[in-house]
């Protein structure tokens, strides 16, 4: 008998569940990956292009051509999904699944922060940081804010990296004597799980004069004035925002009733949700790690070997260990890997590694192999 496994979401947790079932099963599953997107954009691709380091052509993995055997991609709209039943409606069709996986990610809500969209940037979805490009292109110098508006958000180190990367970009066209730069985020420090990485991230703001400043959110933007409004009601003034918008499930998601407080629950070691034959990864859950690609695929890699047992008949043995490694931008060609594990009950630990310029060619080389690996072809940039 042939299993229908549904992976709802081809980003970093269900491009690398579905690659790892489809290998592992072969015609033991029918895989059917569903997507609205065009292809996939790994989160630091949009830092490249936000600061001129790729065109934005270089980022876009087209599902198109994935040419993952065994894999049937839709390029469809989830409407619906039923967790009970396993029943799914999209822009296409609809599609039972005997195991159905949700990894739809986080959607993000710039217009939940007044004045944003006005008189601010976003740069967490792949328009918002296309856009950005083409803002720093013009920008003549002035008073930078990097600000997170809202918690949880993607990626924790991401907005310390875009300080440095403004630091670096600014530096290289000769503006940085008249600029500023200031960051505002929700944590005490960049990196809370890893005091080492945060201790180099804070020596790397004091040598470029990067104001840091910790433990507020910015709610609100004032674009006539060009004040950002903090949480304790304090005022930064900008020349330039470039801000990180609220998050949450997306819409389909929440309508599922598979969300609770906001995200899915599901059991921290399995990936599964209170609903049989259901998993969910990445993003979308609430499983207790940030919110990462470098976690999501993890959570994908543990869930396909529990469904590839499954389809086998075999008892699971794969269990998630809340481990994951990113890679952390400094600037000029310099990039450290922080290595940190999320234990349920246990408090995070976090390592470092650099920074240094073989660290860069290990980034690089990891996109590479996950592009090979998912969509079975070299990442060409030519
Ligand atoms: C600026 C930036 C930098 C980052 N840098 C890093 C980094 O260096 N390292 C790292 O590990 N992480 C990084 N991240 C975070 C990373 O991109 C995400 O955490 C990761 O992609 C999450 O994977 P996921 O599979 O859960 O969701 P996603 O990769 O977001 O995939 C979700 C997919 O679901 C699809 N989808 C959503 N709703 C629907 C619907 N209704 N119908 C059909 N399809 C739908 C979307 O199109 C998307 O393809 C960064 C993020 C940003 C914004």
């Amino acid at each position: 008998m042939t299993t229908r496994v549904v992976v709802l979401g081809a980003g970093f947790g269900g491009l690398e569940l579905a690659t790892e079932v489809s290998g592992r099963c072969g015609a033991g599953v029918q895989l059917t990956l569903i997507d609205q997107a065009e292809g996939f954009v790994f989160g630091f691709s949009k830092l490249d292009v936000m600061f001129g380091r790729r065109p934005p052509e270089q980022v876009l993995h087209r599902y198109a051509s994935m040419v993952s055997p065994g894999v049937r991609f839709i390029k469809a709209t989830v409407t619906s999904i039923d967790p009970e039943t396993r029943h799914v409606e999209t822009t296409a069709g609809a599609f039972d699944a005997d195991i159905l996986v949700v990894a739809l990610g986080a959607d993000v809500h710039p217009e939940a922060t007044p004045g944003l969209a006005e008189g601010g940037n976003e740069f967490y979805t792949v328009p918002g940081a296309f856009r950005c490009r083409d803002v720093l292109d013009k920008f003549e110098g002035g008073r930078v804010v990097v600000a997170v508006t809202s918690l949880p958000f993607k990626c924790p180190p991401a907005p310390s990296e875009t300080a440095l990367l403004v630091h670096e970009f600014l530096t290289a066209r000769g503006l940085r004597d008249r600029s500023e730069i200031s960051l505002v985020m929700p944590l005490g420090t960049p990196i809370p799980p890893s005091p080492k990485a945060s201790e180099a991230v804070l020596a790397a703001f004091a040598e470029r004069g990067i104001t840091w400043i910790p433990q507020r959110l910015v709610r609100s933007l004032d674009p006539e004035r060009r004040v950002a409004v903090l949480g304790d009601g304090g005022e930064l003034p900008y020349d330039l925002f470039l801000g990180v918008p609220m998050h949450s499930v997306p819409q389909v998601v929440a309508d599922s009733g598979l969300a609770v407080d906001g995200w899915i629950p599901v059991d921290p070691h399995t990936l599964e949700t209170k609903y049989p034959h259901v998993y969910a990864v990445g993003d979308v859950t609430s499983v207790g790690t940030p919110k990462a690609g470098a976690f999501a695929e993890g959570q994908g890699a543990v869930a396909a070997a529990r469904i590839v047992a499954a389809v086998q008949q075999r008892a699971p043995e794969a269990e998630y260990d809340g481990h994951g490694v990113c890679y952390l931008e400094f600037g000029d060609d310099q990039v450290a890997k922080v290595g940190v594990t999320f234990r349920p009950g246990q408090p995070p630990v976090g390592d470092l590694e650099g920074p240094s310029a073989e660290l860069a060619g290990d980034k690089t080389t990891f996109g590479a192999d996950r592009i090979r690996r998912w969509f079975g072809r070299e990442w060409t940039t030519a």
